[in-house]
């Protein structure tokens, strides 16, 4: 068995010698708990922030979403062959309490991936926030940015089934904003590299937008802001544009719009919305099902490849949600 433990706070960016592979050296079976092998990590945004000091603790293994394979178990509610969803990522393998996991039982013919993306944390955080704090109504128009990352790109397919308008995403690149509009149906789409995003979005939605899905914070916060019209909603989501910096990021300068645009603003975390999972998977599956909604994934193999996948999707090297495949599915 192997884990990665952090072995020093990143300043900014985080680098592979922030990270150390190392032998784990697993706590014996006892009654309650089970050995579970572990098949896909999820590796996310919000583990650079945990990063930093008073968060985890250097050198012990790191935590994140994961789906694993019971191979021994202790406790009558698992089964070798069982499928969990647990807490243990960053490793091979997990001796976990039986009380602290969650079976998994696919729908057929939806690959495991998917409980990890569309069907996990990903997917509900999309569709979270496009329906319990965007609200939207058919036929508004909508920008999300990161548009070509896990959320992002659930949060475009997710509003074109509830019937949005206009949809626009933002994206770090041209093969990116290609395959926002080539394949994932939205209506337009901007490499955010190119111009200010207020002036980016104006081009693209040159009457303003009524719905604004942020995941990025900072200058597209400020951007979006500048583009919503009168009476215009946000879902603050994320802000990955500021999770490398150790100073906090002036709001935008362009607040007070929010005021006399009768804007409303609103943050949301998707921990506090684990209700809405059922609803997720009675909308979504039928629609994976049929192929009007698509996974959205890169699934990068071996546990070796851990950090460079983590690394690599700070950096944007990931289509879709990122994902550690370690085991066989
Ligand atoms: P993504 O799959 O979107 O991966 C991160 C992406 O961010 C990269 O692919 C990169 O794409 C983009 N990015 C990196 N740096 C910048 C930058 N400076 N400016 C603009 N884009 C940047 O990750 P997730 O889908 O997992 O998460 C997306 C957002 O949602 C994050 O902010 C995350 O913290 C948040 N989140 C919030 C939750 C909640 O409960 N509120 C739950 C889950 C996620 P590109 O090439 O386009 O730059």
């Amino acid at each position: 068995p192997m884990a990665v433990h952090q072995v020093s706070r990143p300043t900014g960016r985080p680098t592979a010698d922030d990270f150390a592979f190392v032998t784990d050296r697993l706590a014996p079976l006892t009654p309650g708990t089970a050995l579970v092998e572990n098949v896909y990590l999820s590796v996310d945004p919000y583990m650079r922030e945990a990063m930093d000091e008073g968060h985890w603790e250097l050198g012990t293994p790191l935590e994140g979403r994961s789906i694993g394979r019971v191979l021994e178990s202790r406790d009558p509610a698992l089964a070798a062959g069982d499928l969990v969803f647990h807490r243990y990522a960053w490793r091979t393998h997990a001796v976990v309490r039986a009380d602290e996991v969650r079976p998994l039982r696919p729908h057929p013919g939806i690959p495991l991936s998917t409980y990890l993306s569309l069907l996990g944390g990903t997917g509900l955080t999309a569709y979270v926030g496009l329906t319990r704090v965007l609200r939207l109504q058919p036929g508004e128009s909508l920008f999300v940015s990161a548009a070509a990352g896990g959320v992002g790109s659930a949060v475009g397919q997710i509003a074109r089934l509830l019937g949005a308008g206009r949809i626009i995403g933002s994206a770090g690149s041209a093969a990116k904003v290609r395959h926002l509009t080539e394949q994932l149906g939205f209506d337009a789409a901007f490499d955010y590299h190119d111009g200010p995003v207020g002036d980016l979005l104006r081009r693209a939605a040159p009457e303003g937008v009524d719905s604004y899905f942020d995941n990025v914070g900072g200058d597209h916060l400020a951007g979006a802001i500048e583009g919503l019209k009168e009476y215009g909603r946000i879902a603050w989501c994320g802000a990955i544009s500021q999770y490398n910096s150790s100073e906090p990021a002036a709001a935008p300068r362009n607040l007070y719009e929010v005021v006399y645009k009768s804007l409303r603003l609103e943050g949301f975390l998707v921990r506090n919305h684990r209700d809405v999972q059922g609803e997720l998977e009675d909308f979504l599956v039928p629609h994976l099902r049929s192929g009007r909604i698509v996974a959205n994934e890169t699934v990068v193999a071996g546990f070796e490849n851990v950090v460079q996948a983590f690394l690599g999707m700070l950096d944007g090297a990931n289509l879709g949600k990122m994902i550690v495949q370690v085991g066989d599915p």
